[in-house]
């Protein structure tokens, strides 16, 4: 495992850093996405989604009460939100070994299913800073070098 930390001024920071790492990852990967209320794990995952998209007016919908929101793009994304799971184990019923098989896996509040999560997902934590945000994101170096290459760009 790698980690790099940076500070994100402000929200189009935010989605900068959602659109770079949309073009650095592979089918098969987990982002699991740390931090407070408002700390912008949405705003990343809208960016994220968009640029996955190639559709910057994309609608994608908080999964707050479907708990996972599924979009079938170049690298399908499934967008889960386990705020309200109750239990771990639940994450099967919503299809996540299936999800992360065919594609990309982002997920809000991993600490709901924390053990049944995969233990080589890339994890981004989100915290408030001044005005901006500072985020803490850890990958297995494979992913690392990619996401290294794509922010470089
Ligand atoms: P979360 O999903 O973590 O609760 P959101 O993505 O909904 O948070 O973001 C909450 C607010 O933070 C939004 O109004 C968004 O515009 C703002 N925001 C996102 N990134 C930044 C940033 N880097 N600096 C300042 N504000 C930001
Ligand atoms: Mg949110």
């Amino acid at each position: 495992m790698k980690s790099l930390e940076r500070l994100l001024k402000d929200e189009a920071a935010t989605i900068e850093f959602g659109e770079d790492l949309a073009l650095a990852l592979k089918a098969g990967e987990c982002v699991a996405l740390s931090g407070d209320l408002g700390a912008g794990k949405s705003t990343f995952a809208r960016a994220f989604i968009r640029a996955m998209a190639d559709d910057e007016t994309l609608e994608v919908p908080s999964p707050t009460f479907t708990l996972v929101q599924s979009y079938d793009l170049r690298i399908p994304v499934a967008h889960f939100d386990l705020y309200r799971l109750a239990d771990a184990s639940e994450l099967d019923e919503l299809g996540f070994d299936e999800a992360l098989a065919d594609g990309i896996c982002l997920v809000e509040w991993p600490e709901k299913a924390e053990e049944a999560l995969p233990a080589d997902r890339i994890t981004l934590t989100f915290s408030h800073e001044d005005d901006g945000r500072r985020i803490h994101l850890t990958a297995p170096d494979a992913a690392f070098e990619r996401i290294t290459r794509s922010l470089a760009i």
